[in-house]
């Protein structure tokens, strides 16, 4: 008897949870509240021109990486077309200066050295530590759930080498690390290279597999790699449910038995799998009959990733000149909302990428982080006009900072599109509208979570809320290790098939 797994989210967890359960002879099927497949790895058409809401990287995209296994093992990565950017990204400052923060770490060390020598220290520090990084090597193979003492020795014997320095780079976040600079340049570019409340490893890291030139951007964008991911699962034999919102996890016996839709039907399964929001999980659909103090207090007490209100623009010229993703000060600082104001703006030109435009044209981006999710959604639901008044101030404020960056830029405006963290809300059900789960603070540490309930038999957790950090290669890993769980406690041995 093949036994029925019921995934709750087709976003890219529970599409790999889906595919390597269907790889295992699991019968699965896949609910999802959208109308396409995923979650967060989305993009969207406006008029002929697609803006995408996510990957700016995708660790994995090179042989050279362990993850270009698994990601081979869903999609057909020989045919993969990846950009690798010469420069991560350009910071500028209010007297004209520029710093590139180059993806090889030589010349960023060269770049750096040049434009800050006060900081030469510093600078050295952290490129040392991009180089030590180069050889390291996530143990990704089995899930450590799955793991014997066999494999505990290897991973000691991984982790030696590099125990005191992960211990120092996740024990200092990234603005901690950037406030050391003297430099204001510098300064700037640390704290815009990825969240500054991360661990200052985040950095670290990035540089490493950018300079491996193992995190491209997949041509064709967001919802096309996660279109690729479904066809795998559905080639497989899964069945996919959408505009199919879950309410309800049915329990009998403190076992997971399946689960009830919003508009009450219910669909029963031997095991379910939530790959959907963490706190939607366990304290909606479960009502929060299963946790324990540990949970609790992630929920209570731990940080997340922000919401965020991305403008986006398609114009009828092209920006080949323009570094693809510019750091720029505002001549007027934006105030997003009362919690945030900016007073610089992250620009993204996707000039890179043919598929997103018509030729000639190109689609821009400006992304805002921002805590006030519930600002947002009460706007949205209490106060319609307001909303979109709101919307289009943001919109013109980011519209005139890049006329005064570029030029040329009004007259050209064919669409504009603004998100805000309630249509990430609508869209995703992630909490606070968060885009990427736990935030990798210094607090949280390189700690891992359970993917199983206190007291809930047959149900597990997959993605970014039970991997902090979030990412796609937590998530397709999550999806494959709790599938390598489930076929352990059958006394299946698990398996793979290549795309
Ligand atoms: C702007 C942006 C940029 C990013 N850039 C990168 C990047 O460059 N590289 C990278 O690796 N990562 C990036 N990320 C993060 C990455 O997209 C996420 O961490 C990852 O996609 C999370 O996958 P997931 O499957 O865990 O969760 P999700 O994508 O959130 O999937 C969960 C799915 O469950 C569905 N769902 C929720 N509740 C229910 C319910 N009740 N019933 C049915 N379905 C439900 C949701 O609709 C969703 O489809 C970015 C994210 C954003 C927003």
């Amino acid at each position: 008897m093949r036994k029925k797994v019921t995934i709750i989210g087709a976003g890219i967890a529970g599409l790999s949870a889906g595919c390597y359960l269907q790889m295992n002879g699991y019968d699965t099927e896949v609910f999802e509240l959208h109308s396409v497949p995923g979650g967060l790895c989305t993009s969207w058409k406006r008029g002929e021109f697609t803006i995408d809401g996510c990957i700016h990287w995708l660790v994995g995209s090179a042989p050279s990486d362990d993850f270009y296994k698994l990601w081979n093992e869903l999609v057909d990565m020989k045919n993969m077309e990846f950009v690798d950017h010469e420069e991560f990204m350009r910071v500028e400052d209010k007297d004209g200066r520029s710093m590139r923060v180059f993806t090889d770490v030589n010349k960023l060390e060269r770049e750096m050295l040049e434009k800050a020598p006060e900081d030469s220290e510093l600078i050295v520090e952290f490129t040392d530590a991009v180089r030590k990084f180069l050889k390291f090597r996530m143990p990704i193979e089995k899930a450590p759930e799955t793991s014997n003492l066999f494999d505990a020795l290897k991973m000691i014997f991984w982790y030696v080498p590099y125990r005191r320095a992960l211990k120092n780079w996740s024990s200092i976040s990234a603005r901690e690390y950037a406030e050391r600079c003297r430099n204001t340049l510098l300064k700037k570019a640390f704290e815009y290279m990825f969240l500054s409340e991360t661990m200052a490893l985040f950095l670290v890291m990035t540089i490493v597999w950018m300079h491996k030139k193992s995190a491209g951007y997949p041509v064709g964008g967001s919802l096309r790699f996660a279109r690729l991911i479904e066809k795998r699962y559905l080639e497989l034999g899964g069945k996919t449910n959408y505009r199919s919102k879950v309410r309800r996890i049915i329990t009998e016996g403190n076992s997971a038995k399946g689960i009830v839709l919003e508009n009450r039907e219910a669909h029963r399964s031997d095991i379910v799998i939530s790959a959907a929001d963490g706190h939607y999980t366990i304290f909606e659909m479960l009502e929060g009959r299963y946790i324990d103090e540990e949970i609790r207090d992630y929920y209570d007490n731990y940080e997340t990733f922000p919401s965020f209100v991305q403008v986006s623009l398609g114009v009828s010229r092209t920006f080949e000149s323009e570094p693809h993703a510019l750091v720029t000060p505002l001549k007027i600082p934006l105030v997003i909302d009362e919690s945030v104001t900016y007073e610089d703006i992250m620009i993204r030109t996707f000039n890179f990428d043919p598929t997103l435009a018509p030729e000639g044209k190109t689609v821009i981006t400006a992304i805002f982080g921002t805590e006030n999710y519930g600002y947002w959604d009460n706007l949205r639901k209490r106060d319609r006009e307001t909303y979109k008044s709101e919307k289009e101030r943001i919109a013109n404020e980011v519209i005139e900072a890049l006329e005064g960056r570029f030029g040329d830029i009004r007259s050209n405006i064919e669409v504009i599109d603004v998100l805000t963290p309630s249509a990430v809300m609508r869209y995703t059900n992630n909490w606070k509208g968060s885009f990427e789960g736990w935030l990798l603070t210094p607090k949280m540490g390189l700690r891992r979570m359970k993917k199983v309930l206190p007291g809930l038999k047959d149900f597990y957790m997959a993605g970014q809320w039970v991997e902090p950090g979030g990412g796609l290669p937590t998530a397709i890993l999550s999806g494959r290790n709790v599938a390598q769980i489930i076929c352990k406690e059958d006394r299946k041995s698990f398996t793979t098939t290549r795309h």
